[in-house]
């Protein structure tokens, strides 16, 4: 219990050029220290990358939670996942409808059912089988956060990877989607290998247009780089992004591997992230 940890955590790709984004920044600022300070006391990266979602996805500062805008018919559908790297468990919601916490909801149907994703309908049922909390009134609980711009597939999301001090690497990821989405469009973020992926290696969670994360598998695309093609994580993320941008996608994501280095590239106009560095040092940036 006495090895290093580290955490990137993200509040999505693509930044307005004239917006500082100084709520955001101080928001992500005290998620990094509270993640620093639960990690350094010996919690699990589990339970440090659930809550610090939660509160990302509680904020209303993001596209995700509260934040979250709707699709075309009017109607919010929220996409979670979350992924623990020792065991490759994983749960993932998609299309939720009426929940706070998406990714509560992701990590119980990781740990108390025998599937990996509930969409729809279904996932709504098991939501509220397990009582978790529920949204009152829709049109009061949301406030769609400042899209970024007003492009074709605009995008803003939430995500977390840790690395704990007993060596789990763990990865979540929480969106309302990309802006104007049809009914019923489900994303990258909650399809395992596309939008988030941990292994006992790297953990990762991506943001941006979604359509080309999954047409890459852009997350488990970086694990695979390193594990077969022998990359270090810089290169193995950079490389992947790469990819997901010859294709024409915009976005970013972030990585941590098992010894705590950390990888945050993106080819969108910014990225808004946190980072507490294997040295205890944290950073936070936009762009
Ligand atoms: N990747 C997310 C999606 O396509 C959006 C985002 O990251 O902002 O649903």
């Amino acid at each position: 219990m006495t090895g290093a940890y580290a955490l990137v955590l993200h509040g999505g790709a693509g930044v307005l050029a004239d917006h500082g984004y100084p709520e955001q920044i101080a928001h992500m600022r005290k998620l990094a220290e509270l993640g620093k300070s639960m990690l350094a006391s010996g919690e699990s990266a589990l339970d440090t990358v659930t809550e610090i979602v939660r509160q990302l996805e509680a904020s209303g500062l993001y596209v995700a939670g509260k934040g979250a805008s709707p699709n075309k018919a009017g109607r919010y559908e929220l996409d979670a996942a979350i992924m623990t790297g020792h065991d490759r468990k994983a749960g993932a919601v998609a299309a939720l409808t009426g929940f706070v916490s998406p990714v509560h909801a992701a990590r119980a149907v990781m740990e108390t059912t025998p599937h990996v994703m509930l969409a729809g309908r279904g996932a709504d049922a098991f939501a509220m089988q397990l009582n978790l909390e529920r949204v009152d009134s829709v049109n009061d609980y949301y406030t769609p956060a400042a899209a970024p711009d007003d492009r074709a597939m605009a995008t803003g999301t939430v995500g977390c990877v840790a690395l704990d001090r007993a060596g789990n690497l763990v990865a979540a990821t929480s969106t309302g989607g990309t802006l104007n989405k049809m009914e019923g469009r489900i994303g990258d973020c909650p399809v395992i290998g596309s939008g988030t992926w941990a292994d006992n290696q790297v953990a990762i969670s991506c943001t941006g247009q979604g359509e080309y994360f999954l047409r890459t598998a852009t997350a488990k695309d970086v694990a695979a780089r390193m594990a077969y093609g022998g990359l270090d994580l810089a290169a193995a993320c950079q490389a992947s992004i790469d990819e997901v941008g010859a294709l024409g996608g915009e976005g970013g994501l972030i990585a941590v591997d098992r010894q705590g280095n950390i990888a945050q590239p993106f080819n969108s106009p910014g990225m808004k992230r946190a980072v507490v560095h294997a040295d205890g040092t944290i950073t936070v940036d936009i762009d």
